[in-house]
This record gives structure tokens, sequence and C-alpha cells, in this order.
């Protein structure tokens, strides 16, 4: 197993104290791993500081096909990768294999395609006598922090557009889950100039901290939580560093009467509970409305009922378990608080599951009210709730009135009523008729405490580099 740090193109031990990396299925150790140092944060902000002034200065093409190299070595080790990523975070391997992996790779083909499509506005005379031009030029160091729930994904989009730009970068994934993140180490280091791309291993306060607010760094990108993302915001405010955040989500379903209602049950049993729900878009707060309520919560409950929870290497598994035993007891507050309510019914699942590991039942509780905590607050977890609501404007307010602004779907087959609401509602996408569907193409982001800035697409890339004005006197 790769465990150590990437710093100036050199495979080294982390020299700060070890931290346990779980299996979560089975509660267990898989291995100790040493934290970086401060001093060693500091060689990689150094040595990521040090190859800025080459790499930001080779051509488009070029870095491409480094993008490409390293696609294709994903894609040959993709089941390594796929059996580290499902062990560390207990997903299924087959999940992780069939959908993730092509998909992480894509991201970095993606970007290698992007870097040599830089857009821009017309040159021209804007003032007589002169020509102005934009540029797009790299940002500098950046430092990139990523979560547990798709580790490899996260650190491709990080990496993917960062490098693409002509940035380089210092990655830090989540000391939970670094397996495959070190595994795409070994990798760098025979494809990328030292130093391009670094990685360090630790725990946000130790490792995540010293990082971000190191003074040569010049852009934070973090995927993680709200609160991670306001104290890194606010802890540098002083050195005026750029910042892309992708923080969480509360995703709003809005089902309406005239939708086709097996398809929408389909869509939430698969994407309310993909990754044990462990997802930021996750369809996890749905709005029915009162025509369909009842057969909606009904077929939905009985659907939900049949997921199957399992170890990772078994091919029925559909639930893995949560990543910790911290995450899986506050899933169960969550429910726990919910289920109490007088006017909240469980209507499957509800409990933990016995035996080793982190898992939860998958879990419908109906009849939630807006004001719930369960509508309100991110559980990220195998948990929806359901709301019934009367008619578009109330269910449009509803949906609008939450801080998360990530992601939302429309269900319904009245095309005026699916543009009208996606036009109106406040979140970074809008799907219809289906949710969670990504591709490499199209920007992923939010609005409101969901952050700002977009992983994937142009805008992903524009994002890693600052516009420039160049002006010539004739
Ligand atoms: P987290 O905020 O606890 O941790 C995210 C990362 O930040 C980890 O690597 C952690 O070590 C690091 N970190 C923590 N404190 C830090 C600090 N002070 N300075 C620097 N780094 C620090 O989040 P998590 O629990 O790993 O992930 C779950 C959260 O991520 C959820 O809220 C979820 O919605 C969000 N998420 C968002 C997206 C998105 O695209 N918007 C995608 C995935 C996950």
């Amino acid at each position: 197993m790769q465990t150590k740090l990437l710093i100036n193109g050199q495979l080294i031990a982390g020299e700060g104290p070890s931290i346990a990396v779980l299996n979560p299925s089975l509660g267990t150790a898989l291995v100790e791993i040493p934290e970086a140092s401060a001093a060693q944060v500091d060689a990689a902000v150094r040595a990521a500081d040090n190859a800025f002034a080459q790499w930001s200065q080779t051509s488009p093409k070029d870095r491409s096909t480094l993008l490409l190299k390293l696609a294709d070595a994903i894609d040959a080790h993709a089941e390594e990768l796929a059996r580290l990523e499902s062990q560390n975070c207990g997903k299924p391997f087959t999940a992780a294999l069939n959908d993730e992996l092509p998909a992480i790779a894509d991201v970095f083909r993606f970007f290698a395609g992007a870097s040599r499509c830089m857009s821009g506005s017309a040159a021209g005379e804007y003032l007589p006598g002169h020509t102005s031009m934009i540029r797009r030029d790299p940002v500098g160091v950046v430092a990139s922090i990523a979560p547990w729930n798709y580790p490899l994904m996260m650190a491709a989009w990080k990496l993917g557009p960062a490098l693409a730009a002509g940035n380089t970068v210092v990655l830090k994934p989540s000391e939970q889950t670094p397996l495959t993140a070190l595994k795409l180490a070994e990798f760098i280091a025979d494809i990328f100039p030292a130093g391009v791309v670094n990685m360090v291993f630790g725990r946000g306060p130790s490792v995540g901290e010293p990082l971000v607010t190191h003074p040569k760094v010049r852009m934070v990108s973090l995927t993680g939580s709200v609160a991670t993302g306001s104290r890194i915001i606010s802890g540098t405010a002083d050195s005026v560093k750029r910042m892309h955040m992708e923080l969480g989500g509360k995703a709003p379903v809005i089902i309406f009467d005239d939708a086709d209602i097996d398809a929408a049950v389909e869509g939430i049993r698969t994407f309310g509970f993909y990754n044990a729900g462990q997802d930021c878009t996750a369809a996890c707060r749905i709005y029915a409305q009162k025509g369909i309520y009842e057969q909606f919560v009904a077929k939905l409950g009985e659907a939900v009922s049949t997921i199957q929870p399992g170890l990772q290497d078994d091919p029925t598994t559909e639930l893995g378990p949560l990543i910790t035993e911290q995450h899986l007891e506050r899933v169960e507050g969550f429910v726990q608080r919910a289920s109490a309510l007088p006017h909240i019914q469980v209507v499957t699942g509800g409990h933990r599951v016995d035996g080793p590991g982190f898992f939860f039942q998958p879990t419908v509780l109906a009849g939630a009210r807006q004001d719930d905590e369960i509508v309100r607050r991110e559980v990220f977890g195998p948990v929806v709730s359901v709301t019934a609501f009367d008619e578009e404007e109330q269910v449009l307010g509803w949906a609008n009135d939450s801080d998360y602004g990530l992601a939302s779907s429309v269900w319904t087959s009245d095309v005026g009523r699916a543009h009208r609401l996606s036009a109106r509602l406040q979140y970074g996408c809008t799907w219809v008729n289906t949710h969670f569907m990504l591709t490499s193409e199209m920007p992923h982001g939010g609005v409101k405490h969901s952050g700002y800035g977009k992983d994937m697409s142009m805008y992903g890339l524009e994002d890693y580099t600052a516009v420039r004005h160049v002006m010539f006197k004739h």
C-alpha cells in the first residue's frame, strides 16, 4: 500500500503522528499513516512555488499530454484503485469500478482537451490608438482540500482544472480516505515534473490549516462542509487568497401529481441512497404533491426497504456503511429526533444495522414539515424525508427556503412548469425528471452556503485562472 507523501517529486514518509485509516464496513484499521509534519507542509508548498515558474510556461499541448497519461494510468490500474476506494469507504466495489473510475479518468481527459480550448473576448481598439487583449493566466500555488465521500473523484476534480490551467498544486485528501489519492501520487511522480503536484496527508487542524494559510498559497480549493469552508475563508482573509468552495447541500426533489411516479420512486431509490446518501447532491428533501402523496410514500417505502446493505466485495451489495462511528451517531441522532415528532412516520428503516461496521438502514421519514430539522439540515446519510405540498408557488417557496443551494430536481410531465421552476430554483443545478447525473462538460457547484466556484466544465477551468488585461499603445 502506498502511504507516502509526494513532495518535490519524491515519495517520502510523513514525519508527524500516525493516524489509523479504517475500513468502515468492519470498523477495523487498514493501515496507520504518519501525517505530514509542519516542515513537510512547508516543503510541499515551496516545491509547488518553485515549480510554478516553469510549469506555468508550458504549452497547453504539453500539459494536455501529461493529463492524458495520467488518465491512461488510472485506466490501467482501475481495479486496484477501485479495490482501495471500496475498502477505505466501504462502498460497493462494482460501483467504484464501473461508476467512479471511468468518470475519474474522463475528468482528466476532459481537462486535457479543455486546456487547449480556452476562449475569451475579442482583442480590439476600445480606446483610440490602443489595442486591448484579454489573457487568462494561472493563479499560482493552489492548496486543494478534499472530502471523504468520493476521494479519488474529488482529487480529480481538483487536480484536473488546476493543472490544465498551468497552476501547481498541494493536495490534501481527507484523513479518513487517503489511500487512492496516495496511490495516484505514485503515478504522478512518474508523469509530472517535480513539484507540480505535491500531496500531504493529515487532519484539518494539523495539516490542512498550515497548508491553506501558507503565504505562498495563492488559491484554496475546498470540497467539504460549510463549517470548514467558512473557517478557511475567515482564517485566510488577511492574505486575500482566491477561494473555490464546494460545500454542503440539501437537495429539494419536487414531485408533481402529473409526474411518472414509478420513475420518481426508482430515481429516489437510486439517487437518494447512492454512496449511502453521503453525497452533497443526494435526493433527500422530497416534496410530493397532495394528489399522489399517499401512493408515492407507500411505493417509496416499499422500494427503499429492498435496498441491500452489505460488504463492499459482495456483488449484491447496494448500500455501504457510513464513513465513521461518529458520523453514524450523527445520522442516528437526526433520525431519532425526527422520529420522536408526533407528525413524522418512519415508513421504513430508522435504525443502525446490528453487527460490525457503521451501517444505517435505508430510511424514509414521511409527514415531515418545512421547519423540521430533518428538512433543513444536511444529514449526509441514507435518509430521505417526504413533505406534502398543495401547489407550485408554495413548493417553490419551500424549496428555496434553505441555506443550501447546490442541487434540485423537478419531476413533472408539464414542460412549461419544468421550465418555470428551473428558472426560479436557487440552486447550482436543476434536473428535470432525473437527479444526480453529472458530466465532465457541465459545471457542478452551488450558490448560498453551498459555496461558489465550479468543478468540471470550462467554467471550472476558468475558475483556476486569473483574467488579465494587456494594452498596447500604438
Ligand atoms: P469536512 O469539512 O469535515 O472536511 C473536508 C476536508 O477539509 C478534509 O480533508 C479535512 O481534513 C479538511 N479540513 C478540515 N478542517 C480544516 C481546516 N481548518 N483547514 C483546512 N482543511 C480542513 O468535510 P467532510 O466531512 O470530509 O465531507 C463532507 C462534507 O463535504 C459535506 O458537508 C458535503 O456536503 C460536502 N461535500 C460537498 C461537495 C460539493 O461538491 N459541494 C462534494 C462532496 C462533499
